[in-house]
């Protein structure tokens, strides 16, 4: 169990969360990182009191450093910054709430200095699985998912076999807020239409990928590294409530489900008291009062970011990270204005069918490719 954290991304929608359940817990916070946002993080360190923060911007750390003078933290800059807070600040859990491959370092030097990892920041398990879940191993520390649906399969193996007789896994996806839209309905949505979740409230990039669905794909890449388990082994079905988290189908094919209301202050505190569980700021689910849950096939055809997802995690090697990193130049693209939401599929799949084969790869190759995914979609 958690006694002391490090949050990365504590001003996103992930941190912020975190630390309302940090508030909760009581739980000592020794470092805060972010990118920029030197207001939020000012106002976190007056409360909290870590005895480090870094800011991946050098102009907003050195902001930060002459706003918080007075406080004693110790303020870092630069991504070696954040990667420093990750490996050497006295906590004993390192929650990972970046977004994008920018997560990916401080991973790496968290789990080398053998630190409890919570991660939320999915983005790198797919552009680095084999690396990390190594890393992982070699150091003897775990690897707790935060991501909504990883949890509650997490939730779900407890207390299962040692060879686990599991039989497949069900992701469950809201459907995003183009569910039931066709293709030619989708050809002139905007960022501000696809901003509009119905379910969740998250960070700008994160809605976007659950717009056009690569978040699930992105979460199946997730999975297979977490769970160890083969992609067809993983079912996804779009379950417009949000209320089904995920579930696991067992040999005897008895399904285990969690469910609860969409918050996601649910499994960051699962993350962060496993094996045990605490009193939560969530609400309690009533089964009588929602009535209802729906179940549905996704839509394949229109949401073409899954199968681009699954193929690349066929390929295996340096696949995924490809994709990823085509998904996040695309998406950030897409967000400015600059392309339609079709084209991030069309650009990722360019992406994934250009990647140079790869099978064992170091985290430099991870930073090559992402050099290329990203040259090569905004190339056209
Ligand atoms: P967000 O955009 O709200 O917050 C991102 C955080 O990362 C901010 O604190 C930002 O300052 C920091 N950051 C951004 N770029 C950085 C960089 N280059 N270096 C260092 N720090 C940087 O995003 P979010 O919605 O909180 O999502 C964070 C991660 O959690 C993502 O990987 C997302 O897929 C995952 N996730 C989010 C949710 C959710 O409900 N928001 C649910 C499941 C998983
Ligand atoms: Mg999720």
């Amino acid at each position: 169990m958690t006694r002391s954290l490090c949050i990365l991304g504590s001003t996103g929608s992930i941190g912020t969360q975190s630390l309302d359940v940090a508030r909760l817990g009581g739980y000592t916070v020794e470092a805060l990182t972010a990118y920029s946002d030197v207001k939020t993080l000012e106002a976190q360190i007056r409360e909290f009191r870590p005895a480090l923060a870094a800011m991946a911007d050098e102009a907003a750390a050195a902001d930060l450093k002459t706003r918080v003078a007075d406080t004693g933290v110790r303020v870092l800059s630069g991504p070696e910054g954040v990667a420093y807070c990750a490996a050497e600040s006295r906590a004993d859990t390192v929650l990972n709430a970046v977004v994008g491959m920018a997560g990916l370092a401080p991973t790496l030097a968290a789990l080398r200095a053998k630190k409890r990892l919570a991660l939320a920041n999915k983005e790198t398990l797919v552009a680095g699985g084999q690396l990390v879940m190594e890393t992982a191993k070699q150091n003897g520390v775990p690897i707790l998912p935060v991501d909504s649906e990883h949890s509650a399969i997490f939730q779900c193996l407890q207390g299962a076999s040692e060879n686990r007789a599991l039989k497949k896994l069900i992701l469950t996806a809201s459907g995003g807020p183009f569910f039931g839209k066709t293709a030619a309905e989708l050809q002139n949505v905007t960022a501000a239409d696809a901003l509009r979740h119905p379910n969740w409230s998250m960070g700008a990039k994160i809605t976007v990928d659950s717009a056009t669905l690569m978040n699930k794909g992105l979460e199946l890449i997730e999975a297979v590294w977490l769970f160890s388990v083969s992609p067809d082994d993983v079912q996804i079905v779009v379950h417009r409530e949000s209320i089904l988290h995920s579930a696991v189908m067992y040999d005897d094919n008895s399904v285990i489900g969690q469910l609860g209301l969409p918050d996601m202050r649910i499994p960051i505190q699962y993350a962060l008291t496993y094996p045990e569980r605490l009193p939560s700021p969530v609400g309690e689910l009533d089964l009588a009062k929602l009535g209802r849950m729906t179940f549905y096939e996704p839509d394949y055809e229109t949401f073409r970011c899954i199968n681009l997802c699954r193929r690349a995690i066929h390929k295996g090697g340096l696949y995924p990270a490809a994709v990823n990193s085509a998904n996040e130049q695309a998406n950030a693209m897409f967000r400015r204005g600059e392309i339609g939401f079709l084209e991030i599929a069309d650009r990722v799949e360019r992406v994934l069918e250009a990647a140079p084969e790869k099978p064992a790869y170091t985290y430099e190759d991870i930073l090559e490719t992402d050099r290329f995914a990203r040259e090569t979609v905004q190339g056209g």
